[in-house]
């Protein structure tokens, strides 16, 4: 089977199934250092719909799961596609989104580019906590103060002084992110609805603190049949395996 991977739920479900199916776990290979994974690990994009109907072929894969974050939305499109075209089958495993409560101060935009806009006038004292294609619509904004968080350098702002960066992989802890949030009077979080446990306590800091948070909205994903638990992925996986649950 393939896991579409690059999160802690893929690497969960690869650590369940691999003593009892061959999993594949696929990477888009723009970590450095990614974290190490049971079974068989390939990395590097397939190709567009058409290289990763070929890899389906050539590997044999008779099931796929999309477990990939919230926000890769070309990987799912891609993969509901190829599933099409094959017939192998496929399932998403996806995270809850994150929903505000009255405590809250969230400011949701469409996607990147427009919350960019809105940036400067949401504040000046900005925490970044972003991964992927998302941070190039940051990379233009000066005159503010910008804290990035991300795992690897970010190339959209490579050679910028003016931006303090902060190299850490998650989870983060409550006190920490608190305190991160206060020592910069940071006025504004900048943050996707990644959902999950991982990167909430950022979240429940600046509810705390008072701090809005300007969230981009999920992207539209393909309508592929969806579970939200990894049980339920797994027994998904080894019902269409023929394994016994
Ligand atoms: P994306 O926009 O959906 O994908 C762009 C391209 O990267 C895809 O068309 C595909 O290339 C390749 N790709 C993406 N995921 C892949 C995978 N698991 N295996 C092989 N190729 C993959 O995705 P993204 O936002 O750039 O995210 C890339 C990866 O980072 C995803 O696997 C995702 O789970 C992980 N990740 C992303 C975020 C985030 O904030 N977006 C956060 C945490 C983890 P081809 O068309 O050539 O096949």
């Amino acid at each position: 089977m393939l896991i579409l991977g690059g999160t802690q739920e893929a690497r969960h479900l690869a650590l369940d199934l691999a003593p009892q199916v061959s999993v594949v776990t696929s990477l888009a290979g723009r970590t450095e250092r990614p974290i190490s994974l049971p079974g068989s690990v390939r990395s590097g994009g397939f190709g567009g719909v058409s290289g990763l109907i070929r890899y389906l072929n050539a590997a044999q894969i008779t099931a796929i799961v999309d477990a990939t974050h919230p926000y890769a939305a070309r990987m799912g499109h891609n993969a509901w596609e190829a599933s099409e075209a094959t017939g192998v089958p496929l399932i998403r495993l996806d995270r809850p989104a994150w929903q505000p409560t009255e405590e809250d101060h969230w400011i949701v935009f469409p996607d990147a580019p427009s919350l960019a806009e809105a940036l400067p006038d949401l504040g000046r004292r900005v925490f970044l906590s972003l991964g992927g294609a998302d941070l190039k619509a940051f990379a233009g904004l000066t005159g503010m103060s910008l804290t990035l968080r991300a795992i690897d350098p970010p190339d959209a702002f490579a050679g910028r002084d003016d931006v303090e960066f902060i190299l850490s992989r998650g989870p983060f802890d409550l006190l920490q992110e608190t305190a991160l949030l206060s020592a910069r009077s940071i006025d504004v979080v900048v943050s996707r609805n990644a959902g999950g446990t991982a990167s909430w306590p950022k979240i429940e800091a600046a509810r705390n603190l008072g701090i809005c948070v300007a969230m981009i909205d999920r992207p539209l994903r393909p309508k592929t049949h969806c579970v939200q638990e990894m049980s339920a992925a797994r027994d998904w996986v080894l019902k269409r395996l023929g394994t016994a649950c």
